[in-house]
């Protein structure tokens, strides 16, 4: 921080060297800032806390349903690590720049063992920005050795630093599928959420995918994009949204893409602390409880998926990892031990985040999970 200062008295200049590096913005993340929110267990007791919704497990046996059991494990989804090039207001990760979670080798080895050994068919990395762990590449050629599908979740902007400037060609060599956040196709909607300059660097990004083949109707590379609300709403429903962001992102950049995956944001923290500092707490998690919609709960992904942590700690998802909730094993394994036989069929830890995943259309890293009409629409 004293050799920031020295270099960037301003914080103006500050801002400028970051729009022309790797990082994008210059906020903090809650760990830094040492802020309550930044102990999952705090998050849990403000979640848990409050008599004014049902528990989750209640809601669901209100409509006859059971509690949610894993069917098996058909993908992996693989957190490597909280280090990002951005900020935004909304992660549920709490990722930035200033973090320092990052897989080791020897945990990237155990994941590929893993996908062999349980013949798993998909890996999804993740992260923060996933391509900044040093072994992304390791686990992604690995992966796609023993014939896994690969989905990068990618901020876009990664792909515009000078040091990852051959990362979107090895994504294409690789044939990996990406999957894109981008908010808004409008600027200062996306960039209000993920950080000044944002939108501009995802557009020449995107450019970049499209040249490559990415998003193309006649190439195999899928390019999916995500869109999640700016604001304390539920997302519109996917299928038109998808139309508007095709006509626009075509219409005024020239941009295509794949399909458009819509995500509501989760109780959970940075955007657990923007619903609890602007005074939408509440209000949020009211819309949440009262959009139920049990049609979605079969579907919740975390009944098919296996979440990795980055020091190999294993999850029912990525939400319940944020919240340090463990799988519900005996022993409580970790990738490098892990027996699928004996976690095939475990019971899901769930809270009342899990409102985030069955309200109106549904949601989940595939996006909506159903077609009902979401309630309380926005942009
Ligand atoms: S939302 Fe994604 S891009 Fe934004 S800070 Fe979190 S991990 Fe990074
Ligand atoms: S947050 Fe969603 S994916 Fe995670 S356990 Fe709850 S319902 Fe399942």
């Amino acid at each position: 921080m004293l050799l920031t200062l020295i270099a960037f008295p301003l914080v103006s200049e500050y801002r400028h060297f970051l729009l022309h590096c790797e990082y994008l913005v210059t906020e903090l993340t809650l760990l830094r800032r040492n802020h309550t929110l930044s102990r999952p267990s705090e998050q849990r007791q403000l979640l848990e806390q409050s008599g004014k919704w049902p528990p989750f497990h209640e809601a669901l046996h209100d409509h006859g349903l059971p509690d949610l059991k894993s069917c098996g494990v058909e993908v992996l989804q693989v957190n490597v690590g909280k280090v990002c090039n951005q900020t935004c207001s909304h992660c549920h990760v709490d990722a930035g720049p200033d973090r320092r979670e990052s897989m080791s080798r020897e945990t990237a080895e155990a994941v590929v063992r893993a996908l062999r050994i349980a013949n798993i068919p998909t890996l999804d990395i993740t992260g923060g920005a996933p391509e900044m762990n040093p072994h992304f590449r390791f686990l992604v050629e690995e992966a796609r050795k023993i014939g896994c599908r690969v989905i990068d979740r990618c901020n876009l902007t990664i792909l515009m630093t000078p040091r990852y400037d051959e990362l979107a060609s090895f994504l294409a060599t690789h044939r990996v599928e990406i999957v894109a956040s981008l908010p808004c196709y409008l600027e200062d909607n996306c960039d209000r959420q993920r950080g000044d300059g944002v939108f501009r660097r995802s557009i020449d990004a995107l450019r970049c995918l499209n040249q490559l083949g990415y998003g193309m109707p006649t190439a195999e590379l899928p390019l999916t994009l995500v869109y999640n609300p700016v604001g304390p709403v539920l997302p519109s429903p996917q299928e038109s949204l998808e139309a508007d962001y095709r006509r626009e992102l075509r219409d005024r950049y020239g941009v295509e893409f794949s399909q458009l995956y819509t995500i509501t944001n989760m109780p959970i923290s940075r955007y657990l602390d923007e619903l609890v500092s602007s005074g939408s707490y509440d209000e949020y998690m009211t819309q949440l409880v009262t959009a139920f919609n049990p049609l979605t709960v079969s579907g919740v992904m975390c009944r098919t998926m296996l979440s990795v942590d980055w020091q190999g700690r294993l999850y029912d998802c990525d939400f319940n990892q944020m919240l340090e909730l463990p799988i519900d094993a005996p022993s409580t394994p970790t990738i490098h031990d892990v027996d699928f036989a004996k976690i095939a069929t475990r019971t899901i830890q769930t809270g009342r985040h899990c409102y985030g995943c069955t309200a109106a259309a549904g949601s989940s890293c595939q996006g909506s999970l159903t077609t009902a009409p979401p309630a309380n629409r926005s942009r």
